[in-house]
């Protein structure tokens, strides 16, 4: 409770006859304070918890190639609208459990594949990259949980529809502290720079089994189950989107149970290019280390130096 409010309480009190002891005084004052938290709180709850949603393609059931998530190709449209009706079965879950303010990013390839006119109208949409924080651009610590569609495999995993990480035609691995990281990880450490918890998580079997052993009791959906790189196997389509909106209902009713993922400090980063002139390059930064032919390093106790650090070797190309 903020201070002048707590002054105007104890005069109250104080004015309050006959108080003859302290104690009594004491013991109204937290009465005060119990019931006018109560009603801030109840104020508070109205408005629902704010559910930050980042989305990628990958992990959409039913996409398997390129055909469908890159923009050039035929079945790019198809792809789209795929991965818009998932955004809107988890913003729909999200609502009949009472969330308040909802933001989606998209995050995938150009950042321009959700279909804004199909998008639920409950749902801010962020759309295109270059952004500060990449796939997490908008969180902050006034969320409470968020929430991944899409999410794919982390680049190396055996058996994994479409698994890359980051940015597949340059990026082998991404480590911090010696652990190798899927997108779904580094973003989950992000969330909980801010305190935020990942509440559910939508993939293939990978995802699904990574983001129970890593995120604890988070809900997740199976989208698929990847047979190969290119091919997988998915429910129908309207099925995936009832499981999506259940979970993510769920997901928003037990947001107190999940506690956010944290990497502990320092960080030590370690990335893997695809090839040598890269980290070559970047090892020409001061504060950066090169530990191998196509690895570079350095340190820090802020994930969202990482991130910016990422950011800006994204962006470079991007013009
Ligand atoms: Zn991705």
């Amino acid at each position: 409770m903020k201070k002048n409010r707590r002054k105007v309480l104890i005069r109250v009190v104080k004015s309050m006859v006959p108080l003859r002891s302290s104690s009594r005084r004491f013991f109204l004052l937290v009465v005060l304070c119990l019931a006018v938290g109560g009603i801030l709180l109840a104020g508070n709850s109205k408005k629902g918890p704010s559910i930050y949603i980042s989305v990628d393609m990958e992990g959409i059931g039913t996409i398997v190639s390129s055909a469908q998530t890159s923009s050039s190709q035929w079945e790019y449209s198809r792809g789209r609208k795929l991965m818009t009706a998932e955004v809107n079965a988890a913003i729909q879950g999200c609502l009949e459990a009472g969330a308040g303010k909802i933001v989606v990013a998209d995050s995938h390839g150009n950042a321009q594949n959700i279909i804004p006119e199909e998008l639920h109208e409950a749902a801010l949409l962020i759309r295109s990259f270059p952004r500060p924080l990449l796939q997490m651009e908008g969180i902050n610590e006034t969320f409470d949980g968020v929430i991944f569609i899409g999410y794919h495999p982390k680049e190396g995993t055996p058996q994994a529809n479409l698994s890359h990480t980051l940015w597949g035609s340059k990026i082998f691995e991404l480590k911090i502290n010696g652990i190798a990281l899927s997108e779904a990880m580094f973003n989950a450490a992000v969330a909980g720079h801010f305190g935020v918890p990942v509440i559910m998580v939508a993939g293939d079997q990978n995802v699904v089994a990574e983001s129970r052993k890593v995120f604890g009791n988070v809900e997740t959906v199976q989208t698929k189950t990847s047979l190969g790189w290119l091919s997988a196997m998915s429910p129908h389509p309207k099925l995936i989107c009832q499981k999506i909106k259940e979970a993510a209902k769920r997901a928003v009713e037990r947001i107190r149970e999940i506690k956010p993922y944290r990497i502990k400090a320092p960080l030590r980063m370690e990335l893997t290019f695809k090839h040598i002139y890269d980290a070559e390059a970047f090892a020409y930064l001061p504060w950066v280390e090169r530990v191998g032919g196509k690895t570079i390093a350095f340190e820090t106790n802020n994930i969202l130096d990482i991130n910016h650090f990422l950011t800006a070797l994204f962006s470079i190309n991007k013009r």
